[in-house]
Protein backbone atom coordinates (compact mmCIF):
# COMPACT_ATOMS: atom_id res chain seq x y z
CA UNK A 1 0.00 0.00 0.00
CA UNK A 2 0.97 3.77 -1.01
CA UNK A 3 0.82 5.40 2.43
CA UNK A 4 0.76 9.13 1.87
CA UNK A 5 -0.77 10.49 5.14
CA UNK A 6 -1.85 14.31 5.35
CA UNK A 7 -0.92 15.44 9.15
CA UNK A 8 -2.19 18.64 10.03
CA UNK A 9 -0.64 21.44 8.31
CA UNK A 10 1.16 19.23 5.11
CA UNK A 11 0.07 19.89 1.96
CA UNK A 12 -2.75 17.35 1.64
CA UNK A 13 -2.91 18.33 -2.21
CA UNK A 14 0.60 17.56 -2.50
CA UNK A 15 0.24 14.24 -0.79
CA UNK A 16 -2.77 13.07 -3.49
CA UNK A 17 -1.23 14.16 -6.47
CA UNK A 18 1.89 12.14 -5.29
CA UNK A 19 -0.78 9.37 -4.67
CA UNK A 20 -2.48 9.94 -7.90
CA UNK A 21 1.03 10.29 -10.12
CA UNK A 22 1.99 7.70 -12.54
CA UNK A 23 -1.02 5.30 -11.22
CA UNK A 24 -4.63 3.83 -12.34
CA UNK A 25 -7.01 5.28 -10.81
CA UNK A 26 -10.17 4.29 -10.90
CA UNK A 27 -13.23 7.00 -9.44
CA UNK A 28 -16.09 6.38 -7.22
CA UNK A 29 -18.24 9.17 -7.89
CA UNK A 30 -21.03 10.23 -5.72
CA UNK A 31 -23.68 13.22 -5.39
CA UNK A 32 -20.78 15.81 -4.33
CA UNK A 33 -19.97 16.25 -8.15
CA UNK A 34 -22.89 17.63 -9.12
CA UNK A 35 -24.08 19.96 -6.54
CA UNK A 36 -22.06 22.48 -8.78
CA UNK A 37 -24.20 21.92 -11.26
CA UNK A 38 -27.44 22.39 -9.09
CA UNK A 39 -28.53 19.20 -8.64
CA UNK A 40 -28.38 18.71 -4.65
CA UNK A 41 -26.55 15.94 -2.53
CA UNK A 42 -28.42 14.21 0.11
CA UNK A 43 -25.94 14.36 2.92
CA UNK A 44 -23.86 17.56 2.49
CA UNK A 45 -23.59 20.38 4.82
CA UNK A 46 -26.39 21.92 2.78
CA UNK A 47 -28.80 19.58 3.68
CA UNK A 48 -28.38 18.82 7.39
CA UNK A 49 -32.14 19.69 8.50
CA UNK A 50 -33.43 17.82 5.26
CA UNK A 51 -36.78 15.77 6.54
CA UNK A 52 -38.08 14.61 3.05
CA UNK A 53 -37.00 10.79 2.87
CA UNK A 54 -36.37 9.32 -0.78
CA UNK A 55 -39.16 6.81 -1.42
CA UNK A 56 -38.10 3.51 -1.14
CA UNK A 57 -38.69 0.81 -3.86
CA UNK A 58 -41.23 -1.57 -1.86
CA UNK A 59 -43.48 1.32 -1.14
CA UNK A 60 -43.46 2.47 -5.08
CA UNK A 61 -44.31 -1.14 -6.24
CA UNK A 62 -47.07 -1.51 -3.67
CA UNK A 63 -48.37 1.64 -3.47
CA UNK A 64 -50.41 3.58 -5.71
CA UNK A 65 -50.20 6.78 -3.50
CA UNK A 66 -46.71 6.22 -3.03
CA UNK A 67 -46.02 6.51 -7.17
CA UNK A 68 -48.64 9.78 -7.67
CA UNK A 69 -46.56 11.30 -4.75
CA UNK A 70 -43.29 10.35 -6.67
CA UNK A 71 -44.41 11.34 -10.34
CA UNK A 72 -46.39 14.70 -9.45
CA UNK A 73 -42.94 16.01 -7.72
CA UNK A 74 -40.78 14.60 -10.45
CA UNK A 75 -42.15 15.54 -12.93
CA UNK A 76 -42.53 18.95 -11.45
CA UNK A 77 -38.72 18.92 -10.94
CA UNK A 78 -37.69 17.77 -14.01
CA UNK A 79 -36.91 20.93 -15.73
CA UNK A 80 -34.25 21.11 -13.49
CA UNK A 81 -32.64 18.23 -13.88
CA UNK A 82 -33.04 17.75 -18.04
CA UNK A 83 -31.04 21.51 -17.80
CA UNK A 84 -28.33 20.68 -15.58
CA UNK A 85 -24.97 21.09 -17.22
CA UNK A 86 -21.44 19.18 -16.61
CA UNK A 87 -19.12 21.28 -14.23
CA UNK A 88 -15.81 21.75 -13.90
CA UNK A 89 -15.19 18.31 -11.73
CA UNK A 90 -16.79 16.67 -14.72
CA UNK A 91 -14.25 18.02 -17.43
CA UNK A 92 -11.50 17.71 -15.08
CA UNK A 93 -12.25 13.50 -14.71
CA UNK A 94 -12.73 13.22 -18.68
CA UNK A 95 -9.61 14.75 -18.59
CA UNK A 96 -7.88 12.61 -16.92
CA UNK A 97 -9.24 9.56 -18.68
CA UNK A 98 -8.18 10.89 -21.60
CA UNK A 99 -4.78 11.48 -20.47
CA UNK A 100 -4.61 7.95 -19.47
CA UNK A 101 -4.72 8.00 -15.64
CA UNK A 102 -8.56 7.59 -14.80
CA UNK A 103 -9.40 4.02 -16.46
CA UNK A 104 -13.39 4.64 -15.38
CA UNK A 105 -15.88 5.91 -13.12
CA UNK A 106 -18.17 3.78 -11.09
CA UNK A 107 -20.71 6.48 -10.42
CA UNK A 108 -23.47 6.52 -8.09
CA UNK A 109 -24.98 9.47 -9.94
CA UNK A 110 -28.06 9.17 -11.84
CA UNK A 111 -27.71 11.94 -13.35
CA UNK A 112 -25.56 11.24 -16.83
CA UNK A 113 -23.25 14.28 -16.10
CA UNK A 114 -19.86 12.50 -16.37
CA UNK A 115 -20.59 11.17 -19.93
CA UNK A 116 -22.29 14.62 -21.07
CA UNK A 117 -18.85 16.22 -20.03
CA UNK A 118 -17.06 13.52 -22.41
CA UNK A 119 -16.60 10.57 -19.89
CA UNK A 120 -16.44 7.11 -21.59
CA UNK A 121 -15.97 4.77 -19.22
CA UNK A 122 -18.72 5.04 -16.68
CA UNK A 123 -20.42 2.60 -14.77
CA UNK A 124 -24.36 4.04 -13.39
CA UNK A 125 -24.40 1.80 -10.47
CA UNK A 126 -27.82 3.32 -9.80
CA UNK A 127 -29.21 3.77 -13.42
CA UNK A 128 -29.80 6.85 -14.92
CA UNK A 129 -32.70 9.50 -14.78
CA UNK A 130 -32.76 9.81 -18.36
CA UNK A 131 -35.45 6.39 -18.76
CA UNK A 132 -38.41 5.05 -17.64
CA UNK A 133 -38.53 1.17 -17.50
CA UNK A 134 -42.03 -0.58 -17.03
CA UNK A 135 -42.28 -3.20 -14.05
CA UNK A 136 -44.71 -5.61 -15.95
CA UNK A 137 -42.76 -6.29 -19.79
CA UNK A 138 -39.43 -4.58 -19.27
CA UNK A 139 -39.97 -1.86 -21.72
CA UNK A 140 -37.82 1.11 -21.81
CA UNK A 141 -38.95 4.75 -22.91
CA UNK A 142 -36.71 8.03 -22.50
CA UNK A 143 -37.65 10.22 -19.79
CA UNK A 144 -38.53 12.77 -22.51
CA UNK A 145 -40.98 11.19 -23.91
CA UNK A 146 -42.32 9.63 -21.07
CA UNK A 147 -42.63 13.36 -19.26
CA UNK A 148 -44.38 14.33 -22.52
CA UNK A 149 -46.83 11.77 -21.52
CA UNK A 150 -47.11 13.27 -18.00
CA UNK A 151 -47.38 16.88 -19.27
CA UNK A 152 -49.87 16.07 -21.27
CA UNK A 153 -52.18 13.98 -19.44
CA UNK A 154 -51.97 16.88 -16.40
CA UNK A 155 -51.76 19.70 -18.74
CA UNK A 156 -54.25 21.92 -16.11
CA UNK A 157 -52.51 20.52 -13.00
CA UNK A 158 -49.06 21.99 -14.58
CA UNK A 159 -51.18 25.03 -14.95
CA UNK A 160 -52.27 25.08 -11.77
CA UNK A 161 -48.46 24.68 -10.38
CA UNK A 162 -47.39 27.74 -12.27
CA UNK A 163 -49.65 29.39 -11.07
CA UNK A 164 -49.65 28.39 -7.23
CA UNK A 165 -46.18 29.88 -7.23
CA UNK A 166 -44.81 26.56 -5.60
CA UNK A 167 -41.36 26.07 -5.03
CA UNK A 168 -39.31 23.79 -7.30
CA UNK A 169 -37.00 21.28 -5.32
CA UNK A 170 -33.69 21.25 -7.87
CA UNK A 171 -33.77 17.72 -7.58
CA UNK A 172 -35.88 16.41 -9.83
CA UNK A 173 -38.46 15.68 -6.73
CA UNK A 174 -40.17 18.92 -5.71
CA UNK A 175 -41.55 19.31 -2.69
CA UNK A 176 -45.36 19.69 -3.50
CA UNK A 177 -48.63 19.66 -0.93
CA UNK A 178 -50.72 17.13 -0.12
CA UNK A 179 -53.36 18.61 -1.60
CA UNK A 180 -51.81 19.54 -4.87
CA UNK A 181 -50.24 15.86 -5.58
CA UNK A 182 -53.80 13.82 -5.02
CA UNK A 183 -55.00 15.12 -8.09
CA UNK A 184 -52.10 13.81 -10.71
CA UNK A 185 -52.84 11.18 -13.04
CA UNK A 186 -50.01 8.70 -13.50
CA UNK A 187 -49.85 7.34 -17.07
CA UNK A 188 -49.15 3.32 -17.30
CA UNK A 189 -47.11 1.39 -19.83
CA UNK A 190 -48.13 2.01 -23.32
CA UNK A 191 -47.37 -1.09 -24.23
CA UNK A 192 -48.95 -3.20 -21.42
CA UNK A 193 -50.76 -1.28 -19.07
CA UNK A 194 -47.73 -1.63 -16.41
CA UNK A 195 -46.35 0.58 -13.27
CA UNK A 196 -43.82 2.56 -15.09
CA UNK A 197 -40.47 3.29 -12.85
CA UNK A 198 -37.57 5.77 -13.42
CA UNK A 199 -34.72 3.34 -14.52
CA UNK A 200 -32.93 4.12 -11.28
CA UNK A 201 -32.48 1.82 -8.43
CA UNK A 202 -34.54 3.16 -5.17
CA UNK A 203 -33.72 2.64 -1.95
CA UNK A 204 -34.38 -0.94 -0.60
CA UNK A 205 -33.96 -2.27 -4.17
CA UNK A 206 -30.89 -4.22 -5.31
CA UNK A 207 -28.32 -3.58 -7.55
CA UNK A 208 -28.68 -5.64 -10.74
CA UNK A 209 -25.80 -8.04 -10.73
CA UNK A 210 -24.76 -7.66 -14.18
CA UNK A 211 -24.05 -3.87 -13.40
CA UNK A 212 -22.36 -4.39 -10.38
CA UNK A 213 -19.89 -7.00 -12.13
CA UNK A 214 -19.29 -4.61 -14.77
CA UNK A 215 -18.15 -2.28 -11.91
CA UNK A 216 -16.02 -4.96 -10.37
CA UNK A 217 -14.11 -5.44 -13.81
CA UNK A 218 -13.46 -2.03 -13.65
CA UNK A 219 -12.32 -2.07 -9.78
CA UNK A 220 -9.67 -4.95 -10.80
CA UNK A 221 -7.73 -2.17 -12.67
CA UNK A 222 -7.01 0.09 -10.12
CA UNK A 223 -3.61 1.27 -8.57
CA UNK A 224 -5.75 3.52 -6.75
CA UNK A 225 -9.75 4.33 -5.64
CA UNK A 226 -10.68 7.71 -6.08
CA UNK A 227 -13.21 8.50 -3.67
CA UNK A 228 -15.15 11.94 -5.41
CA UNK A 229 -18.04 13.49 -3.60
CA UNK A 230 -19.79 11.23 -1.87
CA UNK A 231 -20.39 10.64 1.96
CA UNK A 232 -20.41 6.64 1.12
CA UNK A 233 -23.31 6.51 3.65
CA UNK A 234 -24.84 3.96 1.08
CA UNK A 235 -23.52 0.09 1.03
CA UNK A 236 -23.73 -0.01 -2.84
CA UNK A 237 -21.14 2.26 -3.02
CA UNK A 238 -19.12 1.54 -0.13
CA UNK A 239 -18.41 -1.93 -0.59
CA UNK A 240 -15.56 -0.67 -3.34
CA UNK A 241 -13.84 0.61 -0.18
CA UNK A 242 -14.26 -2.81 1.91
CA UNK A 243 -12.32 -4.92 -0.43
CA UNK A 244 -9.93 -1.55 -2.09
CA UNK A 245 -9.09 -1.83 1.77
CA UNK A 246 -9.36 -5.86 2.31
CA UNK A 247 -6.69 -5.76 -0.98
CA UNK A 248 -4.48 -3.23 -0.14
CA UNK A 249 -5.45 -0.84 -3.14
CA UNK A 250 -4.98 3.26 -1.64
CA UNK A 251 -7.99 5.17 -1.04
CA UNK A 252 -7.95 8.61 -2.19
CA UNK A 253 -10.59 11.00 -1.12
CA UNK A 254 -11.62 14.80 -2.13
CA UNK A 255 -14.77 15.54 -0.28
CA UNK A 256 -16.50 18.45 1.45
CA UNK A 257 -17.08 17.17 5.40
CA UNK A 258 -16.83 13.76 6.91
CA UNK A 259 -17.11 10.57 4.83
CA UNK A 260 -17.40 6.77 5.79
CA UNK A 261 -13.86 6.04 4.70
CA UNK A 262 -11.78 8.94 6.45
CA UNK A 263 -9.86 6.32 8.60
CA UNK A 264 -8.62 3.97 5.64
CA UNK A 265 -7.95 7.00 3.08
CA UNK A 266 -4.02 7.33 2.19
CA UNK A 267 -4.80 10.75 1.30
CA UNK A 268 -7.62 12.82 1.64
CA UNK A 269 -8.82 16.92 0.38
CA UNK A 270 -11.42 18.58 1.72
CA UNK A 271 -12.38 20.98 -0.94
CA UNK A 272 -14.53 22.03 -3.77
CA UNK A 273 -14.32 19.51 -6.01
CA UNK A 274 -14.82 22.12 -8.67
CA UNK A 275 -11.48 23.45 -7.45
CA UNK A 276 -9.95 20.78 -6.43
CA UNK A 277 -9.82 18.09 -9.44
CA UNK A 278 -9.03 20.81 -12.34
CA UNK A 279 -6.03 21.02 -10.51
CA UNK A 280 -5.32 17.66 -10.07
CA UNK A 281 -6.29 17.16 -13.90
CA UNK A 282 -3.91 19.81 -15.13
CA UNK A 283 -0.67 18.82 -13.32
CA UNK A 284 -1.28 15.28 -14.22
CA UNK A 285 -2.60 15.90 -17.82
CA UNK A 286 -1.60 19.08 -19.18
CA UNK A 287 -4.34 19.98 -21.78
CA UNK A 288 -3.06 18.60 -24.89
CA UNK A 289 -0.91 16.12 -24.20
CA UNK A 290 -2.10 13.02 -26.39
CA UNK A 291 -3.77 10.22 -24.93
CA UNK A 292 -1.44 7.73 -22.80
CA UNK A 293 -1.68 4.47 -23.80
CA UNK A 294 -3.59 1.87 -21.98
P1 LIG B 1 -24.19 11.98 -0.35
O1 LIG B 1 -25.21 13.06 -0.50
O2 LIG B 1 -24.39 10.97 0.71
O3 LIG B 1 -22.75 12.62 -0.13
C1 LIG B 1 -22.27 13.68 -0.94
C2 LIG B 1 -21.00 14.19 -0.31
O4 LIG B 1 -20.41 15.13 -1.20
C3 LIG B 1 -21.21 14.91 1.03
O5 LIG B 1 -20.26 14.46 1.97
C4 LIG B 1 -21.00 16.38 0.68
O6 LIG B 1 -20.50 17.14 1.75
C5 LIG B 1 -19.99 16.28 -0.46
N1 LIG B 1 -20.05 17.42 -1.37
C6 LIG B 1 -21.12 18.11 -1.83
N2 LIG B 1 -20.77 19.03 -2.72
C7 LIG B 1 -19.42 18.95 -2.84
C8 LIG B 1 -18.47 19.65 -3.62
N3 LIG B 1 -18.82 20.62 -4.46
N4 LIG B 1 -17.16 19.30 -3.49
C9 LIG B 1 -16.78 18.31 -2.65
N5 LIG B 1 -17.64 17.61 -1.89
C10 LIG B 1 -18.95 17.92 -1.99
O7 LIG B 1 -24.05 11.33 -1.80
P2 LIG B 1 -23.71 9.83 -2.22
O8 LIG B 1 -22.68 9.27 -1.31
O9 LIG B 1 -23.47 9.87 -3.69
O10 LIG B 1 -25.06 9.04 -1.95
C11 LIG B 1 -26.28 9.61 -2.40
C12 LIG B 1 -27.21 8.61 -3.05
O11 LIG B 1 -28.29 9.34 -3.64
C13 LIG B 1 -26.59 7.85 -4.16
O12 LIG B 1 -27.08 6.55 -4.06
C14 LIG B 1 -27.09 8.51 -5.44
O13 LIG B 1 -27.55 7.54 -6.36
C15 LIG B 1 -28.30 9.34 -5.05
N6 LIG B 1 -28.25 10.76 -5.53
C16 LIG B 1 -27.81 11.07 -6.79
C17 LIG B 1 -27.74 12.39 -7.21
C18 LIG B 1 -27.24 12.69 -8.62
O14 LIG B 1 -27.38 11.87 -9.52
N7 LIG B 1 -26.64 13.86 -8.84
C19 LIG B 1 -28.11 13.43 -6.35
C20 LIG B 1 -28.57 13.10 -5.07
C21 LIG B 1 -28.63 11.76 -4.67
Amino acid sequence: MVAVSSPPGLNTLDALLDLLRDRRVVVLAGAGCSTESGIPDYRGPENIQRTRTPVQYQEFVRSEAARVRYWARSTAGWARIASARPNAAHHALAQLEEGGIVRGIITQNVDGLHQAAGSRRVVELHGSLASVRCLACGRITPRDEHQERLRSLNAEWMDRLRDGGIEVAPDGDAELPASVVESFRVPACEACGGVVKPDVVFFGENVPAERVQDAWSLFEEADVLLVAGSSLTVYSGRRFIYRADKEGVPIAIVNIGPTRADDLAAAKVEGKLGSVLPGIADALVPRGRPRASA
